[in-house]
């Protein structure tokens, strides 16, 4: 269902009128976490500000280790909510678990799958059963193959409203978090007619990685970015040596806008 055998065509999926895929380059972005009313407000005026259309932000975190902080849930939702109601801009926040899918899909616009999570069958058959459209991460350690598989499944149940996203994946390497694999772009286009977007905050996980992998991926063709932002991020509950702040958003803007117009 998901191959360019099936569809020929590249697709556009709609996010509550936003559209990702070949004909745009959608920026989305937020906090990792949601932290407090305030926090989510202010990242979303950041992204807001710099052009993204639509608004990242985790209430419900997969963390690796369980001491670390695991995200405040539905009120973590309602906090979203209350923003997008302000801001205008449709949320992208991840479920972690079959038992929250539905409460999850009455708050947010659009589903994230995250890495570790990317082969946790009954949870994409469960987000293929809700007429959301999904985000799903490539798994760290997963193939193009597998990744595709996991689509399979959500659209299997009904749901072809797909974005894949790549987030980097396990090698050798440690001067990063993961490698971003940009190669996986073309190669994902060439077998799917499904969107793909790439993460460059968390597989590099340093800030000054965000605006050079964002370019590549830019220029392989990506038909989106998703950038962590905060506030104050040398405050942040979760993964802030990432996260941008108001300056390096607002160049980051520029110079996707700069790219688009040649491209
Ligand atoms: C995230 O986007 O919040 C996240 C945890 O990403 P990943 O699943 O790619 O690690």
């Amino acid at each position: 269902l998901v191959s360019r055998e099936h569809h020929p065509q590249r697709s556009v999926v709609d996010v509550a009128g936003v559209p990702i895929g070949p004909t745009t380059m959608t920026l989305i972005a937020g906090p990792c976490a949601v932290e407090t009313p305030i926090q989510t407000l202010a990242a979303a005026r950041m992204a807001k500000a710099a052009g993204a259309t639509l608004l990242r932000g985790g209430a419900f975190k997969p963390r690796t280790s369980p001491y670390a902080f695991q995200g405040l849930g539905e009120r973590g939702l309602k906090i979203l909510s209350d923003v997008r109601d302000e801001i205008g801009l449709p949320i992208v926040t991840e479920v972690v678990g079959v038992e929250d899918v539905d409460m999850i899909a009455s708050y947010a616009d659009m589903l994230q799958i995250g890495t570790r999570n990317m082969q946790n069958f009954p949870l994409l058959q469960a987000v293929g059963a809700t007429r959301k459209p999904v985000m799903l991460k490539r798994g760290m350690n997963a193939t193009i193959e597998e990744w595709l598989m996991a689509a399979e499944y959500i659209a299997q149940r009904g749901n072809l409203d797909i974005v894949l996203c790549e987030r980097g994946i396990r090698t050798f390497e440690t001067a990063t978090r993961n490698t971003l694999d940009i190669s996986a772009v073309p190669v994902v286009q060439r077998m799917s007619h499904l969107p793909v977007i790439i993460d460059p905050s968390h597989s590099g996980g340093h800030r000054d990685l965000v605006l050079p992998l964002s370019r590549a991926g830019i220029v392989v063709g990506a038909d989106g970015l998703i950038i962590d932002v905060h506030p104050q991020p040398d405050r942040a509950l979760c993964d802030g040596p990432q996260a941008l702040i108001a300056e390096d958003l607002r160049e980051l803007s520029r110079m996707v806008g700069e790219l688009s117009a040649v491209m």
